[in-house]
C-alpha cells in the first residue's frame, strides 16, 4: 500500500530504542518507505539518551523525537548521579519524559524492599520533571501496575502513556479513568493479556509502538528484531481485533500520537497531512 493509498495520515512508533538498532540507517531508510512519520526514543539510561539525541541530530525522516530516562531496570548509583542532570539539561527538547516506572517482575527486585524503595525514588524524580517541564510520561509498570497508577495520578502528571499495558483490567480502568492512554505493541498478535488490553480500551486511547528492538515472530515463526517499519503490525492487529478499518485505526492512533506528544507543537513547520516517504514525496 503507498502512501497515497493510505490517505494523508501516517504511521508513528512511539516506543523504538533505537540505541539498540545496530545499523540505524538502514531501519529508518525501511520506516520512512513504509510510512512510518515519527519515531520516539525513549531512553533506558545516561548513554542510550545521549545516543538517541546524536541520532536526532543525524537523521531526518522519519522524524526522530527524545523521550529521556532511566529505566528501572538500570538503577545504578552512578546512573543516579550523572543520567538526572543529563536529562534535565536536554529536557526541553524533549517530547516526553521516560522510559521510567516500576518493574517489580524482575526475582532481584520482587523480595527486596530496598530496590523497590529506590525504584519509587527514581520514579518518582521522573514524575517531578513530566510536572516541571509539562511533559507527558511513557511508564513501563510491569508487576506494578497498579502502584505506578498510584503514583502518576498523586503526583498530578495529566498525561501518561502505559506502555505495552498487560496488566489486569481493574487497573486498566483507573487509568483510563485518570484520562490516561496505554500503548500496543507487536504483542498483541500473540498476548492474551495485550489483546485483552486492547480490546477493553477505547481505541481513541491506544498508541502504537514497537518497542524496537524486541524480539517478534517472523515470517516463518522464528523471532528476528524489530524496527520502527513493524509498527504496522500492532496497527493491523488492533484494527483487526476491533473490527475497524485500518485506516480508522491509522486515523485514531496517529491522532492520539500528535496531540498527547505535542508532536505539531515541537515542529510547527510539519503535519499530519505530509507523506514523506523518499520517493513519496509531492
Ligand atoms: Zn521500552
Amino acid at each position: 500500500m503507498t502512501c497515497a493509498e493510505r490517505g494523508a495520515v501516517q504511521v508513528i512508533d512511539t516506543h523504538a530504542h533505537l540505541y539498540d538498532v545496530p545499523d540505524v540507517a538502514g531501519a529508518l531508510e525501511q520506516a520512512a518507505e513504509a510510512g512510518v512519520s515519527d519515531i520516539i526514543m525513549p531512553g533506558v539510561d545516561l548513554a542510550s539518551n545521549r545516543r538517541h539525541h546524536e541520532l536526532r541530530a543525524a537523521f531526518g525522516r522519519p522524524r526522530l523525537h527524545l523521550a529521556l530516562g532511566l529505566h528501572p531496570g538500570n538503577i545504578s548509583p552512578e546512573e543516579i548521579e550523572y543520567c538526572f542532570p543529563y536529562m534535565r539539561a536536554h529536557m526541553s527538547g524533549a517530547v516526553a519524559v521516560g522510559e521510567t516506572g516500576l518493574d517489580f517482575s524482575y526475582t532481584s527486585v520482587r523480595a527486596d524492599a530496598g530496590k523497590k524503595d529506590e525504584q519509587r525514588a527514581v520514579f518518582r524524580r521522573h514524575l517531578d520533571l513530566a510536572l516541571e517541564f509539562n511533559l507527558p510520561v511513557i511508564v513501563h509498570s510491569r508487576g506494578a501496575w497498579q502502584e505506578c497508577l498510584d503514583m502518576v495520578k498523586a503526583a498530578g502528571v495529566v498525561r501518561a502513556d502505559f506502555h505495552w499495558y498487560s496488566g489486569p483490567e481493574d487497573v486498566l480502568k483507573g487509568i483510563l479513568d485518570a484520562g490516561f492512554v496505554i500503548s500496543c505493541s507487536p504483542a498483541i498478535e500473540y498476548s492474551a493479556e495485550v489483546r485483552r488490553a486492547a480490546l477493553y480500551a477505547p481505541l481513541e486511547r491506544i498508541l502504537l509502538e514497537t518497542d524496537t528492538p524486541v524480539k517478534i515472530p517472523g515470517p516463518s515463526r522464528a523471532r528476528a528484531p524489530s524496527t520502527p517499519k513493524d509498527v504496522w503490525r500492532p496497527l493491523r492487529a488492533l484494527a483487526a481485533l476491533k473490527g475497524v478499518d485500518e485506516s480508522r485505526a491509522l486515523t485514531a492512533t496517529s491522532t492520539l500520537a500528535r496531540s498527547f506528544f505535542d508532536l505539531d507543537r515541537k515542529y510547527p513547520g510539519h503535519h499530519a497531512s505530509g507523506c514523506m516517504g523518499p520517493d513519496e514525496q509531492g
